[in-house]
C-alpha cells in the first residue's frame, strides 16, 4: 500500500509582513482558509519595520499608500503629514493587523530557510529559523523587492572600530549621532533623506557620492483639519481615481509635450512642477519628458539651475547635478533641504568617481586623498533589488529545482505572481510587479492571487502552475518594454545593475498597471486558461 500523502497544516502560508503580506493575510483568511504568516523580523511593517533610520518617509501621499479595502480602517485612521514618516507609517500597520486580529496568525522572527515543493501531494514544505515546519498547499511569498540590503564590496569593512549601520537594517534604538564624525555613503533615495537630517547634530558630516541624482522637493506639509475633511468626503472618488491610474498616484497627467509650450511658459510650468508634491514631477509633466530626450534634457536644465541657485560653492554645486542619467532613468529621490545641508560648514562631499574608497580601516575611510577618521557609517548603498529576497529563500520546485537557478538568467515571470515549474507558489509584489504607488500595485496582484485560490478551491483542483507560453507571452513583453522609450538603458537598479554579477533584466513591471488589469481580465474571461489545474492523484 502507498504511504499515505502528507496533509497540510495550512491552506495557504505567507512569508513576509509588509504591507503586502499583511494584506494578503487577511484577503486569505476573509476567503475561509486557513492560514499563517511566517516574518524575519519580531516586528510587522516589513520596509517600515527595517527602514527606522532618521529622515525615513513616505514619497508616495499618506493617503495613497495606506490601504484602500476596508472604509472604516480609512476612517479610523488620520494620517498627520502628506508624506509621513516612519514611525506613523509603522504604527499604521500595527493597527491594521490589530483591528482585523491578524497577529494571531503571524509568527516573528521566523526567517524562512527552505521552501521544498512535494509533487505528489502538491504541497510544500517549510522551514524557519524560529523552528518552524510547516506544510502548506499554497506558499505566496510577500517578500519585497527592497528588503535584502545591499553593501558593496569594500576591503576592510569588518576592520572599522566604530559604528556602522545600513539604513534598510537600522536598529530599533536610537543611534546617537551628537558631537560624532560620521560618513554616509551613498545619495540614492535613503541617503538624501537621512543627510539633512543629522547634519544639524553631528560634529562633522562626509558624504561619499558615486552618482549624483535628480534630488527634487517633497513639498511635504502636515495636513490641515480642511484637507482632512476632504479626505474623509472624497474617500469613494479618490479609491476609484487610485484603483485605475496607471501608476497609483492621484496627480493628474498633463496634456501637453514640452514644446507645445514657449520658453517662458515651460519655465513657469517647471516652476510649478517644482513646487508640487513628490512623484507629480514624473507623473504629472510634459506627456513627452521621459520619451523625449530635448524635452528630458529642458527639464534637467532646470533642475541644474535650481541646484546652483541653493548650493553657495559652485564646485559642489556641480558634483551635485547629475551627468550620466537623465530624470527618470533612476528612481528619483524627494528631499527636504537636502541641497541646502551642503551650506553648512561641518558637510563634505566626496566624489567616489573622483577618489574612490580604497578600504575602510580600524579608524576610517581611505581614499586617493587619505584617510578620513570617524565614529559613524551609515551605509545607504541600497537593495538586492526584485529578486534578493526570493533568491535566498531555499525555494525549491519541480524536481528540486532552486528558483535561483531557474532564474539564473534574469526573472521570468507571469504577471509578477508565479513562474512555471513551481506550482502553487505566487510571489505579488516581488519582480515585475512594481512601476510607481506601490501597494496599488501589489494590492492589485494579492487580489488576482486570492481570487486565483478561491477558483482552485472551488473547482475541486489541488495545484495550479502557469503554462510555458503565458509566462513567455507576459515576460517578453517586460523584456521588450525595457529596450523602448521612456527606457533609458540599464544603469539604473530597476535592471539589477548595483549588484555585482547580477543579470542584468528588467524587474519592474513594463506595462504599467493597464497590462496587469487587461491580462487578469483575460485570465477570467477564458476561465484560467493561462494555468494548468490539476487533482491530485
Ligand atoms: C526607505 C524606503 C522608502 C520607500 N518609500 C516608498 C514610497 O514612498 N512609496 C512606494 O510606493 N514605495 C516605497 N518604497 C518601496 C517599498 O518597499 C514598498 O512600498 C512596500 O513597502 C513593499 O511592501 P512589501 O510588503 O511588498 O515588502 P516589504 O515591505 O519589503 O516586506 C517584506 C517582508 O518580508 C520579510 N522577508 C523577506 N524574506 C523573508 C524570509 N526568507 N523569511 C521571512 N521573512 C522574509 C522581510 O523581513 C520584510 O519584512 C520604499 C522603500 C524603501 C526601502
Amino acid at each position: 500500500m502507498e504511504p499515505p500523502e502528507p496533509a497540510p497544516d495550512v491552506d495557504v502560508l505567507v512569508v513576509g509582513a509588509g504591507i503586502t503580506g499583511i494584506y494578503q493575510l487577511y484577503r486569505a483568511l476573509e476567503e475561509g482558509f486557513t492560514a499563517c504568516l511566517l516574518e524575519a523580523g519580531d516586528g510587522v511593517g516589513g520596509t517600515w519595520y527595517w527602514n527606522r533610520y532618521p529622515g525615513a518617509q513616505f514619497d508616495s501621499e499618506s493617503y495613497t499608500y495606506g490601504y484602500l479595502f476596508s472604509k472604516e480602517l480609512y476612517d479610523d485612521w488620520e494620517w498627520h503629514e502628506h508624506f509621513a514618516h516612519q514611525p506613523e507609517i509603522e504604527r499604521y500597520l500595527n493597527h491594521v493587523v490589530d483591528r482585523f486580529d491578524l497577529r494571531r496568525h503571524i509568527r516573528f522572527d521566523a526567517l524562512v530557510t527552505a521552501a521544498v515543493y512535494d509533487e505528489s501531494s502538491g504541497t510544500w514544505a517549510v522551514v524557519a529559523t524560529d523552528g518552524t515546519e510547516l506544510r502548506t498547499r499554497f506558499l505566496i511569498a510577500a517578500t519585497g523587492v527592497l528588503s535584502v540590503p545591499h553593501f558593496p564590496d569594500v576591503p576592510g569593512r569588518e576592520d572599522f572600530r566604530g559604528e556602522q549601520h545600513h539604513t534598510g537594517l537600522w536598529p530599533n534604538t536610537p543611534v546617537d549621532f551628537a558631537g560624532k564624525r560620521v560618513a554616509v555613503i551613498g545619495t540614492g533615495s535613503s541617503g538624501v533623506q537621512i543627510i539633512p537630517v543629522i547634519a544639524a547634530e553631528v560634529a562633522e558630516l562626509t558624504v561619499y557620492q558615486r552618482t549624483a541624482n535628480w534630488c527634487t522637493p517633497l513639498n511635504n506639509a502636515p495636513i490641515t483639519p480642511g484637507q482632512q475633511a476632504r479626505l474623509r468626503a472624497e474617500f469613494e472618488g479618490m479609491r476609484e481615481v487610485l484603483n485605475t491610474s496607471q501608476s497609483g498616484f492621484l496627480h493628474p497627467p498633463h496634456d501637453r509635450a514640452a514644446f507645445d509650450d514657449s520658453k517662458e511658459e515651460r519655465r513657469a510650468f517647471f516652476e510649478k512642477m517644482w513646487n508640487s508634491p513628490g512623484f507629480s514631477k514624473l507623473t504629472s509633466n510634459y506627456t513627452d519628458l521621459l520619451f523625449d530626450g530635448a524635452a528630458n534634457a529642458e527639464w534637467c536644465s532646470f533642475v541644474a539651475e535650481k541646484i546652483r541657485g541653493i548650493v553657495e560653492d559652485p564646485e559642489i554645486a556641480e558634483q551635485l547635478i547629475p551627468e550620466d542619467h537623465r530624470f527618470g532613468e533612476h528612481r528619483p529621490p524627494f528631499v527636504t533641504g537636502y541641497f541646502e545641508t551642503y551650506n553648512r560648514p561641518n558637510v563634505s562631499l566626496v566624489d567616489l568617481r573622483e577618489t574612490p574608497i580604497l578600504r575602510m580601516t580600524e579608524t576610517g575611510i581611505e581614499t586617493a586623498n587619505g584617510l578620513r577618521e570617524l565614529d559613524v557609517i551609515v551605509w545607504a548603498t541600497g537593495f538586492d533589488f526584485g529578486t534578493g529576497a526570493l533568491r535566498r529563500m531555499g525555494i525549491r520546485g519541480r524536481d528540486s529545482i532552486a528558483l535561483e537557478d531557474h532564474w539564473a538568467d534574469g526573472p521570468t515571470t507571469f504577471l509578477g505572481v508565479q513562474t512555471t515549474g513551481f506550482p502553487n507558489f505566487f510571489f505579488p509584489g516581488g519582480p515585475h510587479a512594481a512601476a510607481g504607488n506601490n501597494p496599488r500595485y501589489n494590492g492589485d496582484q494579492v487580489d488576482f492571487v486570492t481570487n486565483t485560490l478561491v477558483h482552485v478551491r472551488d473547482h475541486g483542483y489541488d495545484t495550479i502552475e502557469v503554462e510555458p507560453d503565458a509566462e513567455m507571452r507576459w515576460t517578453s513583453m517586460v523584456d521588450k518594454w525595457a529596450t523602448m522609450p521612456p527606457s533609458f538603458g540599464e544603469k539604473s537598479y530597476y535592471f539589477g545593475s548595483n549588484i555585482p554579477g547580477k543579470p542584468r533584466r528588467y524587474l519592474l513591471n513594463a506595462g504599467g498597471r493597464p497590462k496587469l488589469f487587461k491580462e487578469v481580465a483575460r485570465v477570467r474571461d477564458n476561465d484560467y486558461e493561462a494555468f494548468r489545474l490539476s487533482r491530485s492523484p
